[in-house]
């Protein structure tokens, strides 16, 4: 299980980074990084929260 971002959609608000900051992150010119590969199986739960809570609908969970 992957999650990625629409750079587009993205406001960098940092809701997801709140709720996952192992795996979000936003750099120095607040844009929000997603940190590459898979999901461990204990962060997929918390990847789902990320996915709903995303006030701009940015997040995809793919696999
Ligand atoms: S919650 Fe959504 S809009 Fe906010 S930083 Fe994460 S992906 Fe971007």
């Amino acid at each position: 299980m992957k999650v990625s971002v629409d750079p587009v959609l993205c406001e960098a608000n940092g809701v997801c980074v709140g709720i996952l900051p192992d795996v979000f992150d936003l750099d120095d010119d607040e844009v929000l990084q997603v940190r590459p590969g898979e999901l461990a199986e204990g962060e997929v739960e918390s990847a789902r929260k990320s996915v709903a809570a995303c006030p701009r609908n940015a997040l995809r969970l793919n696999g």
